[in-house]
């Protein structure tokens, strides 16, 4: 009998052996899904790797039975196994856990996924026979209902093609109904008589339909045909080529002819954005061109969706390009040719929680690789990982300087804030000069985006006589207020609560919020320009479906004026009236406690800059912050990325971060404070007794508890050049030799690779 490998969408290291009844082996291949057994009563779907051989089973009878192959044709192909095993072993995530993120849910679990059915209505045969058509249709003179149906069906059959039999024609119920202007009761009396009869059939849930328009295609200018014909020279001698370009060069269009000259040697493309909301907008630029050829693939579709998508991309004819986010890199492809990897510098790309926590850009990097496709990284803002790779010639690197038709990078005036509230001359949040800009640009028929970081400074509330804040009973964090609905909820678990009347404490009932958020500034902004017309972007605003769109295209079309959002405003869109855009709070930015701060400060500044001043007339940034000093304003200022970067680089390797070194984080959950701390302090000590000095903690996060667990995180740094595939098996021993100690067998840890 013959056994094969089998992974299980469950938190487990490694793979299941199961042997295969006969009947089934020639069904058992690689790739394919099989029903399995699991313990006493559970069963699941899991994927095929490949067999067992036979000299490694000891004793055959010991291994369960698989119950059923699903599929006729594997589901996954090899390359996507690889990329599984690599994300796996890199991230150390159980291979479980890298299936579940893979498959949408109709894949992996039973009767998650319902074809979409309709039903359809087909002439009987006998009909086909035209006299007795003919005597049909005087008999029907006195049921008019019914009369219309035989007619309508007759006419749309023929105008839908002219030369099939009448009785082959399938037509759907309830457009032939419409049509008919007529009504099912009618149409089952048609049914019964044996004139018609009602089929099911499935019908796909995707829209295949719209041709391709390779004329919609722009001509590049000079500087953007001089980059494109680089990144093609960069390609021929790099795996990776990284565009750096400021924003509005034209680097979309740079891809777009990219995939275009793919799709010419019939490759197909991988397009990854870092978020849903930008492939929305993205998509309508891609389907002018690439018509159905285009393929968007997201969480926000349905499940069902994603499944017709998955299996489309095993037909014979899979979509050629795929928009998508972060999932899009387990899509299976046949012949893979082109990734790109827009605004790669975005921290959005890797996936926090659950596991496995592993960044789409190296994923995506790697799945090029497995195909010997070419990876395209844009952005005008480096991540400082990407640009030293291209700096030391690892990556190609073509650069862009010139915004498309030269219009200027915007004007950057600072603001210091700190000067200016010890004269008494700031009014809240806003600065004499932040003020009159506004008032000109509203004046002058323009719009104004204000953008306030809410990542620092939640809105939290606070007792002003005793100091009393409250705080989530299940989470290490203080609630955040809810003006609009007046509720206090914690951002990690979702914990609501009213906001009390009197505080509990000193029974004040002064009650207030400190802090600002954008909810706060919107207050503000209406108080003191009453005549703009305000909308708000933040989470709070676009949770439901169609709110983000609707709230760009308001102000897009004019119909607001004055945006105030986070950093959801930043990226990608393109708004022609911007005259001003006021960054209200720089510092609150910068001072994150992250060895990344000022590279995501420096990204996110910039783009939101870059909002300014579109057609035809230099925007204004106003740029409010209490330390104008800092070397990072003057680089924003000056748009001066390599100094930039210097700066950055030379902090990393003097505090060890990457790319010098490898972070790793590792986290230790328990519900109980002791558990977790002397757990921790042991894995500390195993770890250093090999890894040494790389060993840094353990220590409490930032939030130490979340969802009544309580936290403790060690933190690795492992120098370039380390063995790294060592030092992770090192890794796993000590963890299993832990969890091996029954005080301890209860914890939950896990890892964090590449942590940002
Ligand atoms: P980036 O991706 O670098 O931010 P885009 O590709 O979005 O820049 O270009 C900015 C704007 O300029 C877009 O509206 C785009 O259509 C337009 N544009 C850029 N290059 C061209 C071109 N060669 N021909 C016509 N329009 C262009
Ligand atoms: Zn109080
Ligand atoms: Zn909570």
């Amino acid at each position: 009998m013959k056994h094969v490998n089998i992974i299980l969408p469950l938190p487990l290291e490694g793979q299941f052996t199961y042997s295969v009844p006969d009947k089934l082996e020639n069904r058992a291949i690689p790739g394919t899904r099989a029903l399995v057994p699991l313990g006493k009563s559970k069963k699941y779907i899991g994927i095929i790797t490949g067999d067992v051989i036979p000299s490694v089973i000891e004793k055959p009878i010991e291994y369960k039975n698989i119950i059923a192959v699903l599929d006729d044709q594997p589901i996954i192909l090899p390359q996507q196994f690889r990329l599984w095993t690599w994300i796996a072993d890199y991230y150390m995530a159980p291979l479980g856990d890298v299936m579940k993120a893979a498959l949408p849910t109709g894949l992996k679990q039973l009767e998650a996924y319902k074809p979409r059915v309709e039903l359809f209505v087909m002439l009987q045969y006998a009909f086909q026979d035209e006299s007795k058509l003919h005597r049909l249709l005087d008999s029907l003179a006195r049921a008019p209902k019914q009369l219309a149906i035989v007619e309508t069906f007759i006419d749309m059959a023929f105008s839908e093609s002219s030369n099939t039999e009448l009785s082959n024609v399938l037509l759907g119920q309830d457009v032939l109904l419409n049509r008919a202007r007529s009504n099912p009761a009618a149409l089952k009396a048609l049914v019964q008589k044996g004139v018609l009869r009602i089929e099911e059939h499935e019908v796909g849930r995707l829209n295949t339909s719209l041709p391709p328009r390779m004329e919609n295609i722009k001509p590049l200018n000079r500087a953007q045909s001089e980059a494109h014909e680089n990144i093609v020279q960069q390609m021929l001698s790099h795996a990776v080529t990284l565009l750096h370009g400021v924003t509005s060069s034209g680097k979309t269009e740079i891809y777009i002819h990219l995939i275009s000259e793919a799709l010419d040697r019939d490759e197909q493309v991988l397009y990854l954005l870092p978020e849903i909301a930008l492939t929305v907008q993205m998509m309508q630029r891609l389907r002018d061109i690439f018509g159905s050829r285009l393929g968007i693939y997201h969480s926000k579709y349905s499940d069902a969706e994603r499944v017709e998508i998955w299996q489309k991309q095993l037909s014979p004819e899979p979509y050629d390009v795929i928009l998508g986010a972060r999932s899009a890199v387990f899509l299976p492809f046949k012949r893979l040719g082109l990734v790109i990897i827009d605004e790669e510098h975005e921290t959005s790309f890797k996936q926090q929680n659950p596991a496995p926590r592993y960044h789409a850009r190296s994923a995506a990097i790697i799945l090029a690789q497995i195909y010997h496709a070419k990876t395209l990284l844009g952005t005008a803002t480096p991540a400082i990982e990407t640009y030293n790779n291209a700096r030391e010639g690892k990556y190609g690197l073509v650069t862009l300087t010139k915004r498309y038709k030269d219009i200027k990078l915007p004007e950057i005036e600072i603001v210091d804030t700190k000067d200016l509230r010890r004269r008494k001359m700031m009014s809240g949040f806003f600065s004499p000069r932040l003020i009159s800009a506004i008032r000109t640009a509203l004046s002058e028929n323009k719009q104004v985006i204000l953008f306030q970081n809410r990542r620092g400074f939640a809105p939290m509330i606070e007792c002003p006589i005793c100091g009393w804040v409250p705080k989530c009973p299940n989470c290490d964090v203080s609630l955040t207020h809810h003006k609009s609905t007046d509720i206090i909820t914690c951002h990690y678990c979702g914990y609501t609560t009213r906001l009390p009347e009197k505080c509990p404490n000193c029974e004040s009932n002064e009650i207030r919020g400190r802090g600002y958020g954008t909810e706060k500034v919107e207050d503000a902004v209406s108080e003191l320009f009453p005549e703009a017309r305000i909308a708000r972007m933040d989470l709070d605003t676009t949770r439901s479906r169609n709110a983000y769109e609707k709230l760009i295209s308001d102000f897009a079309t004019g119909r607001t004026n004055l945006l105030i959002g986070t950093q959801m405003i930043s990226k990608g869109l393109d708004f022609d009236n911007v005259s001003v855009v006021g960054i209200l709070d720089a510092d609150s930015i910068m001072n994150y406690p992250d060895f990344r701060a000022h590279e995501l400060a420096f990204a996110m500044m910039s783009q939101v800059s870059g909002r300014a001043g579109r057609k035809g007339k230099q925007g204004l940034v106003i740029l409010q912050t209490k330390s104008p000093k800092l070397p990072l304003i003057r680089q924003l200022m000056e748009a001066d990325y390599s100094s930039f970067f210097a700066d950055q680089l030379s902090e990393r390797r003097k505090f060890h971060y990457p790319p010098f070194y490898r972070l790793i984080y590792i986290y230790l959950k328990h519900r109980n404070e002791n558990t977790v701390n002397s757990a921790a302090l042991e894995l500390g000590s195993r770890l250093r007794e090999i890894l040494g000095s790389r060993v840094l903690g353990p220590d409490k996060p930032t939030v130490a508890r979340i969802k009544t667990l309580f936290i403790r995180k060690i933190v690795l740094k492992l120098e370039n050049g380390i063995d790294y595939t060592h030092v992770r098996t090192y890794l796993r021993q000590v963890n299993m030799a832990l969890l091996a100690d029954k005080h301890y067998s209860s914890i939950q840890i896990y890892f964090d690779v590449d942590p940002v």
